[in-house]
């Protein structure tokens, strides 16, 4: 696969690119903060970047007519609405976490999520200084699952790459389940697993449950 990286100087970006490339795929296009690197058209673009980018990136998308895969946290309402009717034409995977254990996760959380009536539900989010939107997006998605408002924790923490917990606790016990990344790399692998699902794709709205 040929492929393109918004944010491709990030640490997301830069995760991206050595993951691919060390699976004999080629970066041969890139947008960040200083331009455009142009080698030839991608066949696939991979945004990890930051929301205020995502007009430049859904430009991109349409001079070149292929498939996205998006990983920023923090969109807004509208920006997803554009990403659906992006997806009329291409196809867009979107997941504010690329982790097979965050999926798993989600799995345990709606399995639970109707026996726990009358507990205190809180998720708490852990990660490094340099994020900027809080709460994480997978929090987000955490809690959504739920279908009710639990109240979230941040903490910003050195170089922590993602941790998850959701508690729920009565008066005589305290369940939790949690969830850590070890490295960006964990990340990487289920954007290569999207990339692989979607690169023969007409076009479709998808996210990394579809893909897994
Ligand atoms: P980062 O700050 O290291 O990288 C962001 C990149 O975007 C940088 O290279 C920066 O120069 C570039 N950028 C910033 N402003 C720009 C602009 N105006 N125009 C062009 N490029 C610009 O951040 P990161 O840790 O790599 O994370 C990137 C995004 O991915 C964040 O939203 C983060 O929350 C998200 N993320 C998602 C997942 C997931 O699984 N979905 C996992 C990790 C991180």
């Amino acid at each position: 696969m040929k492929i393109g990286i918004v944010g491709y100087k990030g640490r997301m970006g830069k995760e991206i690119k050595d993951l691919f490339e060390e699976k004999n795929h080629e970066f041969v296009w890139g947008y960040d903060k200083d331009g455009e690197y142009f080698q030839e058209k991608p066949q696939l673009i991979i945004d990890f970047s930051l929301p205020e980018v995502f007009e430049k990136t859904e430009d991109y998308v349409k001079k070149f007519k292929v498939p996205l895969i998006i990983g920023t946290t923090g969109l807004q309402d509208e920006q997803i609405e554009a990403l659906k009717t992006l997806s009329k034409d291409v196809p867009v995977v979107q997941s504010y976490n690329f982790s097979i254990g965050i999926q798993l996760f989600l799995k345990m959380a709606d399995l639970l999520k109707d026996k726990i009536y009358g507990w205190d539900v809180e998720i708490v989010e852990t990660h490094h200084r340099f994020k900027k939107d809080k709460p994480s997006g997978t929090a987000k998605m955490i809690k959504e699952s739920l279908d009710k408002d639990v109240p979230i924790s941040s903490l910003r923490l050195g170089n922590v790459a993602g941790d998850h917990v959701l508690y729920m606790a009565n008066l005589g016990e305290v369940l939790s389940i949690s969830h850590r990344a070890l490295s960006r790399r964990a990340f990487a692998e289920g954007v290569l697993k999207s990339a692989e699902f979607v690169i023969n794709k007409k076009n479709g709205y998808f996210t990394f449950t579809d893909v897994i």
